[in-house]
């Protein structure tokens, strides 16, 4: 392995009345079509991770997550794709759900730590596997320049210089939207991101963007309906009608925060009559799964 090929990500228009009425269009970047389970942003994440660890002959991918982290599945999914074994650290006591039962069956070695071990992640790896030279320490969410390099290749494909107003993602750790604040610039287009902090009182997590000199994003921190992984009646009713009427389906933790976000402020008049808005779908739905008893 020495390339990656490009994912599947089609541009769609979403139709919906209330866009109409405001006059303006939706678009959504199928990036949740890329891969079942190697879903959207944690693929493009993750490639330029794998294709060092390649380089450099490792064989063990180590990497970190929560009980339900699309980013453990895209590692256990990608590492058997491109021939890796992979160990995932997972905060918390021993649990079982969808997202780790998938993990395990792509081959991912699990080992449950507590909260307190989970925030020292370099005496982790260095406790389990700092004589191992095959194992290479992937960051949690596939952070860091090598992560954002990815995301920004976004910007290279075709479909994305259609001259679109604004650009929607959604906002966990911030590495998407670093990775694609950065493809802007390099494929000079003139494009308004916004970011969906998914996130309560990360207003702060503003800074954590300064270095990258730009001024054409926004965070948006009213969307994150109550905190993370939380979700309420406004909400789950949204992703349902949003389901039945456009065939698409988001997840809670993200994308259906997100979206309602985006049909809020198109509700407040908040784009101009005659706006393009793309928003990337950046999958996550085997969490979904998790919430159906
Ligand atoms: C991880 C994830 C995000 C958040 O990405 P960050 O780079 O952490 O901000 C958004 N959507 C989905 C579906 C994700 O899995």
């Amino acid at each position: 392995m020495h390339h990656i090929d490009n994912p599947y990500a089609p541009i769609e228009e979403i139709h919906q009345p209330q866009f109409q009425q405001k006059k303006v269009k939706l678009f959504l970047k199928r990036e949740d079509l890329s891969h079942p389970y190697i879903s959207g942003n944690k693929w493009r994440k993750l490639k330029y991770h794998l294709l060092a660890a390649k380089a450099q002959n490792k064989e063990i991918l180590v990497t970190f997550g929560g009980a339900y982290s699309n980013h453990l599945l895209a590692t256990a999914a990608a590492g058997a794709k491109y021939g890796f074994k992979t160990h995932g650290f997972v905060r918390g006591h021993e649990v079982s759900n969808p997202v780790l039962h998938l993990c395990k069956l792509f081959g991912m070695q699990l080992q449950f730590v507590s909260r307190e071990n989970y925030r020292q992640k370099e005496s982790l790896f260095s406790n389990y596997f700092g004589l191992n030279q095959s194992a290479v320490n992937i960051p949690e969410g596939g952070a860091g320049p090598l992560g954002e390099q990815g995301v920004a290749e976004i910007f290279e494909e075709k479909q994305m210089k259609e001259n679109f107003e604004h650009i929607f993602c959604s906002v966990g750790t911030g590495g998407t939207l670093r990775g694609l604040i950065k493809g802007l610039h390099a494929n000079h287009i003139e494009a308004h991101l916004h970011g969906v902090v998914v996130l309560k009182g990360a207003e702060e997590m503003d800074q954590e963007f300064l270095d990258l000199s730009s001024n054409n994003y926004t965070l948006h921190h009213r969307f994150h309906v109550g905190g993370y992984a939380k979700t309420n009646e406004v909400l789950l009713a949204y992703i349902q009608n949003f389901a039945s009427t456009t065939g698409v389906l988001l997840d809670q933790v993200y994308e259906g925060k997100m979206m309602l976000g985006i049909q809020t402020l198109v509700a407040e008049n908040y784009f101009k009559p005659g706006s393009k808005i793309l928003a990337l779908h950046n999958g996550g739905l085997v969490g979904l799964l998790g919430m159906i008893r």
